[in-house]
């Protein structure tokens, strides 16, 4: 008879369900090491986080293996567990705090083994061994589901939302538009009249008139191309692709901006490889990928600074020949938890009251579209951007590299 009388539980039937193939001399064994408890509703067997080392094995009841997700999202329910299972071998094993809670949701009671007995029934039983093994490695593989499943969800979500902010661009962007060219014609037909004083109070203000409405332009241009860019990727990329001379872009490029840099005492310098290649390209596309970065050296790069471009050949995945352009600035860096969301739609680093939406003034921020359209036009043609730097600081100026890796043939002309 193998029932305990005091615990009312038969400790050899229910090991031998637990672990299947066990032998009556390994079973009487384990069952000698264990004790029974019994809990009411609501109490904790094992809770996430914490050094513990028993290992439980459910006689009777209830309880439920939750994992907290997040302070917003709060605990998330991963399974729940009951006659014959058993919870608590992970972190035995691992030598790790617990992974997960488990709450008993009616009484229950268990049998219990401590670490010491449970590591040395493993290290005589192999059969137990790779029992345990075999179960826990199973309950990955589903929570590895669950997982996966949870991520899809969540990316199903996060391209509408996507989408979502794609719509209103493009709506905002139209209606900004008409009223935007009503303005302008006016202003010009103002300027136009002869009968307008020279200096004075009226032509300060059109002086005023006219850069405000050329940046709201440039921050409609803005929204149009990035609705453009991405609208071509959902398409199917449909530019018209010449040969680029890419030095000699970049040389245009930096030449166009140095009035800008100038004002702000920037130092741009440029470094071409002799061999760097010209690319078969969009030149509209890159112009405004690599214009958009280096008006950013420009705005994050304290006066006095200094910008590299510099031009190299690389091979790309599997080995298909390219040319990396990198932007180096001497300006206030990147933290790395902003480094990959900067290149997504209005994403900006910092107050949005700190903001000032001079083009190229320091710290003046835009609309937070410049590096989106930079990279929907690398990846137009099958390219990469990142940015590399060593963190955030606005006293010690560390300081941020941008790369733009792109193939010398765009993907759907390579042969
Ligand atoms: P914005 O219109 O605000 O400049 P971008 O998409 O061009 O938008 O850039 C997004 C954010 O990335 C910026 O608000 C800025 O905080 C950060 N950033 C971009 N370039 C740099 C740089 N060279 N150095 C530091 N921060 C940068």
């Amino acid at each position: 008879m193998t029932v305990t009388a005091a615990s009312g539980v038969d400790k050899l039937a229910l090991l031998a369900g637990t672990f299947g193939g066990l032998a009556s001399d390994e079973l009487t064994e384990l069952a000698g090491l264990t004790k029974v408890g019994r809990y009411p509703a609501g109490h904790v067997l094992c809770q996430e986080d914490a050094h513990e080392d028993i290992f439980y094995i459910l006689a009777s009841g209830e309880a439920v293996i939750t994992k907290q997700i997040s302070d917003a999202e709060g605990e998330r329910v991963l399974r729940r567990v009951g006659v014959g299972d058993y919870v608590g071998e992970m972190a035995l094993i691992q030598n790790a705090p617990r992974a997960a809670t488990v709450r008993t949701v009616s009484e229950c009671t268990v049998l219990e083994i401590g670490k010491q007995d449970f590591e040395a029934m493993l290290s005589r039983s192999p059969r137990l061994a790779i029992s345990i093994i075999r179960t826990t490695l199973s309950r990955m593989r589903v929570n590895d589901q669950m997982a996966i499943g949870d991520l899809q969800r969540t990316n199903r979500v996060l391209a509408q939302l996507d989408r979502n902010k794609l719509e209103f661009i493009q709506v905002a962007a139209h209606e900004l538009r008409t009223p935007l060219t009503v303005m302008k014609g006016y202003l010009n037909v103002i300027k136009s009249d002869e009968r307008l004083p020279a200096g004075g109070l009226l032509a300060e203000a059109l002086a005023g008139l006219s850069r405000g409405t050329e940046r709201l332009q440039e921050v409609v241009n803005a929204m149009l191309d990035v609705a453009r860019i991405d609208a071509d990727m959902a398409a199917g990329p449909r530019f018209a692709v010449v040969p680029v001379p890419l030095k000699s872009m970049v040389n245009d490029l930096v030449r166009r901006l140095e009035s800008d840099a100038e004002g702000r005492q920037l130092r741009i310098d440029i470094e071409h490889a002799r061999d760097t290649p010209a690319l078969n390209a969009d030149p509209t596309l890159i112009q405004k990928a690599l214009y958009q970065v280096l008006i950013n050296a420009i705005k994050y790069t304290p006066d006095g600074g200094r910008i590299l471009v510099r031009t190299r050949p690389v091979q790309l995945d599997r080995g298909v020949p390219g040319a990396e352009i990198s932007v180096r600035d001497t300006g206030i860096g990147l933290a790395p938890e902003h480094q990959e969301l900067i290149f997504e739609k209005f994403y900006q680093v910092g107050s949005v009251d700190l903001h000032s939406s001079h083009k190229t003034m320091f710290r003046g921020g835009g609309p937070g579209l410049g590096l989106a359209i930079a990279r929907g036009a690398v990846r137009a043609h099958g390219g990469r951007i990142w940015v590399e730097s060593l963190g955030h600081d606005e006293a010690n100026c560390p300081g941020s590299t941008f790369y733009l890796h792109l193939p010398v043939d765009p993907p759907h002309v390579r042969a």
